[in-house]
């Protein structure tokens, strides 16, 4: 009998079985002698295993252990969804990027924010139960290529792990937000590693990853014990150098694929930095690798080579942290194709047999389909345009690279660009399986054509099997591409960047539900039942990759970027919306600009180098257009860059990076731009 405690937001047990259930299930413990176990937070293996059978709980980021986020729920249904309204919202009290899905166990929510924040909530009526802020060292974000985003906690037998943006794992009491214990993750500091992926519970450990690759990071994944946080392995993705040390003995064969005089000291990339997941039937945790660093191939292995095991899927015993198989989907990656993209575990009629596989919409724009025991790749098909690639030889399992695909990264023969962009043809942003209909429903994006930052999204369901399209959605523009759920009432969900929830038919893709709700969208919606009502939750701001540059329509131009928890039920209430933001003011008149024409070249350049992923000085740029600067600002300038004076509103401190003298030219260099806007600014007036 399935252990299940009863805790204050199970009020009553509608049926008389489950009621018996729960009370033999705390008999059960506390003959057991757990008398301290927590109440919340209890998921473990049968339980993860039963999950289908407790559709009311969502219990990983992709509810089940298969990580395919779609829900038996069906209260909301084709026919109901009309009536679908607000039951609870939630603000976050932050202005960056939200991507994580929650989980839901036994009507108790656990969401991980901005940097790692950890919110736990009444699922029926939004009450906070606890919050916990990890207290990031905020000088990471100078080097945290996509905003400061968290896409997820994991939830074990009364603990809730949840990874820092600096890099530090937590294990929290799941009752009371208490940290049980903490591990320092990253292993050297002095490099680019941040941590927004969720962490993973993998049989006896925890394991974690880290982003960096656009950096000069050496990817890995470690692995900590469950309930003391005590070491238990790493494995690195990419050799250190041509000679060892080997710190996994794998690496010794991945250094044969590199040049022995590749550019070591720029770390080498294949940072697992999303789409880590276990299976407990087979006990193998799989997860991909990002791209190469640098991303041009000849600068980094000048002589070429496969460059293991970056861009590559790997399967790990997690009991040994040793390398059960691996395949790498892109040898000698170069057009920034990271390989971290979900990976949806199910069991799929192949030829006749059941097949337990793995499925993957990777960035590369090839859907992969791998017997997930052996990592025998059973399909790879095109679901977006790609001209980098032929196909997919299935014999050799390697790509047939078109030719002069190398040359460029982002053009192609000089006049067509590479497809993908590096913005991929997916991303990381959640896929929805429906095993009923054998449709993956795949936020697509199709941008190699035109460039970086432009293109079309397209929500479209893809049959695996038959490696077709079956139904899409208008395009919309390249940033409109969140994360999806589906469920057994025939609906798929998606929210998107002008504020819009919406609710569509899984079979024909119809629009059925569209609720207006101010916030911008990118994480994926997830659903979960208490007391018998069926809730639809999603996280709302943007962020993430590009996150200071929102569309123009976006809600976040509009309405600002304050976080939200939006949370639906049938014959719910209307979605109050953020009031908008108030008219911008006209530019202040800037202080007198003092500085030599070389301070001014000096500090425009050192700006582009260190400061404009963020400030792009846009007007409605989320990162403050830096020639709007009050005058308090420009007198505090020194103190704001290197002191860190406005940490708290996201601004880094540069101290060590920046020298004083670089930071004043850099303010010469904005008082030069911020005298042009006034001018033209002055001479537009009557
Ligand atoms: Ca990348």
């Amino acid at each position: 009998m399935r252990v299940r405690l009863r805790n204050r937001f199970v009020v009553v047990c509608a049926a008389m079985a489950l009621a018996l259930a729960s009370y033999a299930g705390k008999n059960a413990l506390v003959r057991a002698g757990q008398a301290k176990l927590s109440a919340y937070g209890q998921i473990d293996r049968k339980r993860l295993l039963a999950a289908d059978q407790h559709p009311e709980d969502w219990l990983t980021t992709g509810r089940d252990f298969g990580k395919g986020h779609y829900s038996p729920l069906a209260q909301v249904n084709r026919e109901t969804v009309s009536r679908l309204g607000l039951a609870w919202d939630y603000h976050t009290h932050t202005d960056r990027g939200l991507e994580a899905t929650p989980i839901v166990v036994d009507g108790v929510m656990y969401t991980s924010g901005v940097a790692g924040r950890v919110y736990a909530l009444d699922g029926k009526t939004g009450k906070e139960l606890w919050t916990f802020d990890p207290q990031n060292d905020l000088s990471v974000t100078r080097r945290s290529c996509c905003d400061e985003v968290n896409r997820g906690v994991a939830v074990w037998k009364g603990k809730v792990y949840t990874a820092s943006l600096d890099g530090r794992l937590f294990a929290l009491d799941a009752a009371t937000g208490a940290v049980l214990w903490k591990v320092d993750t990253v292993v050297d500091h002095q490099r680019g590693y941040t941590s927004t992926g969720a962490p993973e519970i993998a049989g006896r450990v925890v394991a974690i990853g880290n982003g960096g690759a656009e950096y000069d990071a050496r990817g890995y994944v470690s692995a900590y014990d469950l309930d003391t946080g005590k070491f238990a392995w790493r494995f690195f993705t990419v050799p250190g150098s041509a000679s060892g040390p080997y710190e996994n003995p794998e690496l010794e064969v991945a250094a044969k694929t590199w040049d022995p005089k590749s550019r070591w000291d720029m770390g080498g990339g294949g940072t697992v930095w999303d789409g880590m997941v276990y299976d407990p039937e087979l006990n193998l945790l799989y997860f991909g690798t990002g791209n190469g660093t640098f991303f041009d191939q000849s600068k980094r292995s000048p002589a070429g080579g496969d460059n293991l095991f970056i861009a590559s899927i790997l399967a790990i015993n997690p009991d040994t942290g040793r390398l059960v198989w691996h395949y790498q989907e892109v040898p000698g990656e170069q057009w920034d194709y990271d390989v971290v993209q979900p990976l949806v575990l199910t069991d799929l009629k192949i030829g006749g047999s059941i097949r337990k596989v793995m499925m993957q919409a990777s960035k590369d724009g090839f859907f992969y389909i791998f017997d997930r025991k052996t990592g025998q790749l059973l399909s790879a098909e095109k679901f977006v345009p790609v001209t980098w690639a032929d196909h997919i030889d299935l014999k050799t399992g390697r790509p047939v690279e078109a030719a002069n695909a190398r040359d460029f990264r982002n053009s192609f023969n000089g006049k067509k660009y590479v497809e993908p962009s590096v913005m991929g043809g997916h991303n990381w942003h959640a896929m929805a399986w429906d095993a009923q209909r054998g449709l993956m429903y795949i936020p697509e994006i199709e941008n190699g054509q035109t460039g970086i930052f432009s293109g079309k999204a397209i929500l479209r369901a893809w049959d695996p099997i038959r490696s077709k399209h079956v139904w899409e959605l208008e395009p919309t523009d390249w940033w409109d591409r969140a994360g999806v759920l589906a469920t057994a009432g025939g609906l798929v969900f998606q929210g998107n960047g002008t504020g819009h929830f919406c609710a569509y038919d899984a079979a024909t893709g119809k629009k059925l539900k569209d609720i207006d709700v101010g916030t911008t969208i990118m994480a994926a919606p997830m659903t979960y039942s208490v007391d018998g009502v069926q809730y639809v939750a999603v996280m709302a701001a943007w962020g993430g990759g590009g996150w200071s540059m929102a569309h123009p329509a976006s809600a976040a131009y509009i309405y600002g970027n304050e976080g939200r928890l939006l949370v639906f039920k049938l014959d719910g209430g209307p979605t109050p919306k953020p009031e908008p933001l108030p008219p911008l003011g006209p530019i202040p008149q800037p202080p007198a600009l003092t500085a030599s024409p070389e301070a001014v070249n000096h500090g425009k350049d050192l700006f582009a180098a260190n400061c404009s992923r963020c400030h792009t000085n846009d007007e409605r740029s989320l990162a403050l257009n830096l020639r709007r600067m009050p005058p308090e600002i420009h007198e505090a300038f020194q103190q704001v860059v290197l002191g860190g004076m406005l940490k708290n509103a996201g601004m880094p401190p540069w101290e060590g990076v920046l020298s004083p003298k670089e930071v004043a030219d850099i303010h010469a260099y904005l008082i030069s731009i911020s005298w042009d806007a006034y001018k033209a600014q002055q001479a537009a007036k009557p």
